[in-house]
Formats: C-alpha cells, sequence, structure tokens
C-alpha cells in the first residue's frame, strides 16, 4: 500500500465529538502476517492484489506502522449488558485507524485487538486466532448473504501468543494472536449515546446525536426534536429489518447487549455467534448465557425491542415529550411485522402474503422444531417441490434434512399434511414455478457458516495452514448458487459436532 487511493485517509470526524474518543496508538506485534483477506472489500478501498500482499500492509494493518494522515483511537460507550447498566465499557481492544472516503462510500478502519485501550479495563486488548478467523469469516459471508454487516478486510497473525480461556492440563494455554481489520461507515452503537445519558451530560448527547444524523443519516431532514425523532424511528426499522435477516438464514448473533447494537443497523460484534443447524427457537450459541438463554434464536426480535427501549431512554433528555419516541418503539413493531411477513413470503416462495401464510409458516417452524430439522436444508429442498403430489419425489427431497432418524420418521405424517397444505395454498399464487423457484432460491441460502465448518478451518489454520479459511471464504462469497464439488459445505451438522453451544471471544 503506497497510500490508501480516494480522499486523504483522515481521523473518522467523530473525533469532531471530543469526550467520546481517546487518541491511542496500536502497540506493534512482533511478525504482523496477512493470513486471509476479502478482495471485495480490498477492492471497495482501491486496493489491489499486490497491495494487500505487501510488506507495507501486514505492517500498517498488524498495527506496526501509520499511513500518513491516521491518527488512532479508541470510541467510549457503555452499554447493558444482559439486562443491566454496565456502565462505561469502550473499544477495549479495537483501534480505528482513520477513514477512507471514496466512490464507494466511507469507510472507517479499524484493527480489532491492535493492544491496550483506555477501555481496557485490565484485559490484554489482543485477540485470538479462532476468535479473529470467525469474525472474519462471517463478516464477509454476512455480506455476501445481502445481510447489513460490519465488514472485515482482512485477518492477519501476529507472531504472538495470546492467553485466554482454552485450558490444557488445567493451565490456560497460550493461542496465536490475531488482529482482524474491520471496516464500516460507523461503529458508534446504542450504548455511545447511553454513556454521555447515564452521566447527565445532555449537552454532550445532543453534540453525539447531531453528529451522527450529520454523517451517518445525512438523508435525513428537519431539524430539533423532530428530526431526532425521525432518526430514531429510522434506527427502530433499520433493526427490525436486520432481525427480519438473522431470522431468515438462522443467525444467532449471541451477545445482544447494547453495546453491541451498531445505530446504523448492521450487524457488529462477531463473538460467540453460531448459526442455526436444526431448527430450535431455543438455541443459543453462547455458553455464559445457557441459562437464561436471554439471546437465544428466537427471542432477538423481542430483545432488538427491549434495546431500542435503552436507547430511548437515553434519548429523552433531548425531548420534552416521550410520545416521539414512543412511536419510533412503535415504528419496529410495524416494520418488524412487516419484514417478518416479506421474510415469510420470500422463504415460502409466494408473491406477497394473504392471510393464513403466517400461521402456515408458524406451523412449519413448530414440526421442524418438534422433529430436529435442519432449517437451511429444508427451505432449500421445499424450494425443489414438484407442483403435484409426488411421495417419491419428496421423499428423496426431505429424508436429508432429519438430525435423528427416529424422529424424521414420526416426522413424515405430519409433513405430507404440510405440503399439502402448501400446496394448496400455491395454486392461487400468481407467480409460475420457475419464478417462485428463483425467489426462494434468492431467500434461502444453500450455505452458511455452520459452526463446525468455522472450527474445522480455525484448527487447520492453527496448526500453520490458512487454506481452509480461504476456500470457506470462498465458499461463502455465493451462499445462494449451487457451487458443484462443494457439497460437503453444504451437509448437515456431523454427529461429532452435535454441541448445544458455539464458542466464545
Ligand atoms: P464484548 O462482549 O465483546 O462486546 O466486549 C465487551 C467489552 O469488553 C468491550 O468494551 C470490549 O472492548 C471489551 N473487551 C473484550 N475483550 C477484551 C480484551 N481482550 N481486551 C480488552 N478489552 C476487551
Ligand atoms: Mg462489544
Ligand atoms: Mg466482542
Amino acid at each position: 500500500v503506497r497510500d490508501l487511493p480516494g480522499d486523504p485517509v483522515h481521523g473518522p470526524r467523530v473525533r469532531e465529538v471530543h469526550q467520546a474518543w481517546s487518541p491511542v496508538m496500536p502497540t506493534p506485534v512482533e511478525a504482523p502476517e496477512l493470513l486471509a483477506h476479502s478482495r471485495e472489500m480490498a477492492s471497495c478501498l482501491g486496493l489491489d492484489e499486490g497491495d494487500v500482499r505487501s510488506e507495507q500492509f501486514a505492517q500498517v494493518f498488524g498495527g506496526n506502522r501509520l499511513l500518513p494522515g491516521m491518527q488512532p483511537f479508541a470510541a467510549n460507550y457503555g452499554g447493558h449488558q444482559f439486562g443491566h447498566w454496565a456502565g462505561q465499557l469502550g473499544d477495549g481492544r479495537a483501534i480505528s485507524l482513520g477513514e477512507v472516503v471514496n466512490d464507494a462510500g466511507r469507510w472507517e478502519l479499524q484493527l480489532k485487538g491492535a493492544g491496550r485501550t483506555p477501555y481496557s479495563r485490565g484485559a490484554d486488548g489482543r485477540a485470538v486466532l479462532r476468535s479473529s478467523i470467525r469474525e472474519f469469516l462471517c463478516s464477509e459471508a454476512m455480506h455476501h448473504l445481502g445481510i447489513p454487516t460490519t465488514r472485515a478486510l482482512a485477518v492477519l497473525t501476529t507472531g504472538e501468543e495470546v492467553v485466554r480461556d482454552m485450558f490444557y492440563d488445567g493451565h490456560p494455554a497460550p493461542e496465536p494472536g490475531a488482529v482482524v481489520v474491520r471496516v464500516a461507515p460507523s461503529f458508534l452503537r446504542f450504548g455511545s449515546f447511553e454513556l454521555p445519558a447515564s452521566r447527565g451530560d445532555a449537552a454532550l448527547l445532543r453534540q453525539l446525536v447531531e453528529f451522527c444524523i450529520r454523517r451517518d443519516f445525512p438523508h435525513l431532514e428537519g431539524e430539533g426534536e423532530d428530526l431526532y425523532a425521525t432518526w430514531f424511528a429510522e434506527v427502530a426499522r433499520r433493526t427490525a429489518r436486520l432481525m427480519a435477516e438473522w431470522m431468515r438464514v438462522g443467525f444467532v448473533h449471541g451477545v445482544m447487549n447494547t453495546d453491541n447494537m451498531s445505530i446504523q443497523g448492521l450487524t457488529i460484534d462477531y463473538g460467540p455467534y453460531g448459526w442455526i443447524d436444526d431448527y430450535d427457537p431455543d438455541w443459543t450459541p453462547n455458553t455464559t448465557d445457557a441459562e437464561r438463554r436471554r439471546y437465544r434464536f428466537g427471542q432477538q426480535p423481542a430483545v432488538a425491542y427491549w434495546n431500542l427501549g435503552r436507547l430511548a431512554g437515553a434519548l429523552s433528555p433531548l425531548f420534552g415529550d416521550v410520545a416521539p419516541l414512543q412511536e419510533g418503539l412503535a415504528a419496529y413493531v410495524d416494520a418488524w411485522e412487516a419484514a417478518d411477513g416479506e421474510v415469510t413470503a420470500r422463504k415460502l416462495g409466494l408473491a406477497e402474503l394473504r392471510e393464513g401464510d403466517e400461521a402456515l409458516m408458524r406451523g412449519l417452524q413448530e414440526w421442524m422444531a418438534g422433529h430436529e430439522v435442519d432449517m437451511t436444508l429444508f427451505f432449500r429442498a421445499l424450494g425443489e417441490l414438484p407442483a403435484g403430489a409426488d411421495p417419491a419425489r419428496e421423499h428423496e427431497l426431505f429424508d436429508v434434512v432429519f438430525y435423528d432418524p427416529a424422529k424424521g420418521e414420526a416426522g413424515w405424517p405430519a409433513l405430507h399434511e404440510w405440503l399439502a397444505g402448501y400446496r394448496a395454498r400455491l395454486t392461487d399464487d400468481p407467480l409460475d414455478a420457475e419464478a417462485r423457484r428463483e425467489r426462494m432460491r434468492l431467500a434461502n441460502p444453500r450455505y452458511v457458516l455452520r459452526n463446525y465448518l468455522a472450527q474445522q478451518a480455525i484448527d487447520l489454520a492453527t496448526q500453520g495452514d490458512p487454506s481452509g479459511v480461504h476456500e470457506l471464504l470462498e465458499v461463502m462469497r455465493r451462499p445462494y448458487d449451487e457451487q458443484p464439488g462443494r457439497e460437503a459445505f453444504a451437509g448437515k451438522r456431523p454427529e461429532w459436532a452435535r454441541t448445544r453451544a458455539g464458542c466464545s471471544m
């Protein structure tokens, strides 16, 4: 990298809001080395393959060197964690280098795992390879699924070891360290606004809101309270649409604390996330939440609403009356219902949602939950359903979706009944078979980042072979396409990988 093309890199404009950040330098690492990168993200930044593979790239994005104009900083924010106000948090191990503004957009570049910041709270500011690969892969997988997300330019190994929560013979075992280069137009979170509000600093809160609207929501019109109300309702609607998208593909965030809720409605902070294999609304990948399951799959839309309530509370000092904030929360409910309905129609291949379709979907979900049915495989098979009843073909299509043969055996009669109802519904839908197939193909991914797939790639990378990460990224670049020769990546979770939880941090 000579220079990043576009406007010169400059300190992101969050620096205008002086109490919202602290200047901090990344802590240099021993031997930064590129492990994998996203060529789409690189190209958005105007970087070619040569740039990405250069020694300069590794030095800059490993945290050892700055490009002209970079003014690194860490942002502060607060948050409600697992339902309780947690006070000041902040970028404890993330350091923003600056932002690039070019024709493709505005891109804040952030190193995660780049060392201590004023917000590290006694922790080391580092990240381990496994969590960094998980964040890298999932950010890009989400992007290719068409779901709003922070992006990842690259993941680099640091040549250093980090001690985390993996134990060997009762002792903490060192693991390889890494840095993920995250990219987003904005890293502001709900918690960014909760922090000044919690301190009773309405002036700072107002300054941050004005800044956020001007930078991240420049299309919004109006001023003062009216503008703030319009903005809050838009945040609510974006959040609702994001929830519907997560539910569409079976993504479970795992830690929906308010500090992990993007103000732009992006998926942010990939920690102990997981993907639904067998459809189970009670499933959470987060081992620390296994008791209460606050952040379980089926609960996500309700948690987002609760989180918006915390944001509304934080914003209330800017409003004379709470009515506009209540309207914003109501906008969430409306937007969620609309987005959920649209997802239902898309997943079932219906031109539009009609009376009874939601019940049809609920019936299917209950059946899937009751019979340990792989969600991704089921919807993909449903897209291939022949127009007329054909038990032999149905058997062929759906035989692969069951995890437990006994539950599968018991599930067939109810499935045939459901399929009959579904077929009847299709007869008065205007889409022809080909259009329906295509609509369903684009709503129901063939490939998702199943936990065991990521884990296999991580295991290989930990032994020094990054090829599994590269291959998985390739597969996830085209999640809706059939990819001949890559059927293994679309298969059910193997029995050895049957865990009730994913991995953390
Ligand atoms: P999370 O649960 O990942 O959202 O993290 C909650 C807070 O802890 C955030 O403010 C993080 O920046 C911080 N944090 C997590 N891990 C580390 C670490 N290894 N070093 C410093 N801060 C951390
Ligand atoms: Mg976080
Ligand atoms: Mg995190």
